[in-house]
């Protein structure tokens, strides 16, 4: 079995990524071994797509369940589209490869398909992930992103990652990438925060006119118990639009809300641990929104992000915003 389970996407580089995502970062007082079983549902569904990161301290569980199903002739390891991401501290160039090789080591995989520079900011190394000073300010580091995308080339080219790409980017971000002397590999993808109430429609157009796959995080709401994302923000998939719409084809707004990057030419990532919403979310590819029904959720855009982007907000003019 290949990638025939669900649609799939041609990335600047060659390689295929399936365009509907699991996704797996989930409150810390979530138990590691639901985050195995969440995975293996996923995998006995149909999901071959695998979203996780270093920082999510879960690429063991995750490893695990991946290897269960090689071994029981599920899945072959080429089926599987597995994501990870280089966290902050390991920017600086000589420590980009071995960010993706304790995820590898976590893993016990030789390969990633895709690596992801998580954000586009450099934070002091070390074992904390997030160094503070003694004021309790982030300690960040002065690398600069042509320079850790050089690094990022050299990952790709030891055959670590099948394809290298950058998460949580602006225009402006890209574009140092894109305008590099000498680069070798463009990003094949940028992976933010989208939804209907953040739908990055600029972004998702300038993505899209330089052959970059844009892939929407959040594209549910995500959820208020996780670390960085605000609390008092409207519940997505409460928004009675959204709900009308779902009701019109006997639908649910998660499959709506999914359903709605997919027709934007976006891969979207879904995360649940609950068996029955792994299925729901799953079941994305046999219906359509009509172009009006498009149009009406573009119209919920607000701008607004479930996350706190302030953590970041000062460094390297960060911002998921569509500002630019
Ligand atoms: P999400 O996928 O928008 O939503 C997850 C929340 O929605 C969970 O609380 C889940 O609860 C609930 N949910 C899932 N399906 C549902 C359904 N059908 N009906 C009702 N509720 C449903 O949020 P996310 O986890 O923040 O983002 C998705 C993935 O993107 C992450 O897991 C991670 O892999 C990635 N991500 C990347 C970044 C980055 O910086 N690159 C940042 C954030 C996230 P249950 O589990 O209880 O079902």
């Amino acid at each position: 079995m290949s990638f025939t389970t669900q649609l799939s996407v041609k990335l600047n580089d060659g390689h295929f990524m399936p365009m509907l995502g699991f996704g797996t970062s989930a409150p810390r007082k979530v138990a590691m071994s639901n985050v195995e079983e969440a995975v293996q549902v996923a995998i006995d569904v149909g999901y071959r797509h695998i979203d996780s990161a270093y920082l999510y301290l879960n690429e063991e569980a995750i490893g695990q369940a991946i290897r269960k199903k090689i071994a029981n002739g599920t899945v072959e390891r080429k089926d599987i589209f597995y994501t990870t991401k280089l966290w902050g501290t390991f920017s600086r160039p000589e420590l980009v490869q071995r960010g993706l090789e304790l995820s590898l080591q976590k893993l016990q995989l030789s390969y990633v398909n895709l690596y992801l520079i998580h954000y586009p900011v450099s934070l002091q190394p070390g074992e904390e992930f997030l160094p503070m000073d003694s004021q309790g300010k982030i300690i960040f580091d002065t690398v600069d992103l042509c320079s850790m995308w050089e690094a990022m080339e050299k990952c790709k080219d030891a055959g670590l990652a099948r394809s290298i790409g950058v998460s949580n980017f602006n225009r402006r971000q890209l574009e140092m990438i894109l305008n590099k002397p000498g680069l070798k590999y463009k990003p094949v993808c940028n992976q933010v925060e989208c939804h209907p109430y953040l739908n990055q429609s600029k972004l998702l157009e300038y993505c899209k006119s330089k052959d970059i796959v844009m892939t929407g995080y959040a594209a549910l709401g995500s959820d208020p118990g996780k670390d960085w994302v605000k609390k008092d923000n409207p519940v997505l998939l409460e928004d009675p639009v959204l709900n009308a719409i779902a009701e019109k084809h006997r639908r649910t707004p998660a499959q709506v809300a999914l359903r709605y990057q997919l027709q934007r030419g976006m891969v979207v990532l879904a995360k649940s641990f609950t068996e029955k919403r792994i299925k729901e979310n799953f079941q994305v590819f046999d219906f359509q929104l009509t172009p009006e029904d498009m149009k009406t959720i573009d119209g919920l855009n607000k701008n607004r992000s479930y996350f706190e982007n302030a953590l970041f907000s000062h460094h390297l003019d960060y911002q998921f915003l569509d500002e630019y």
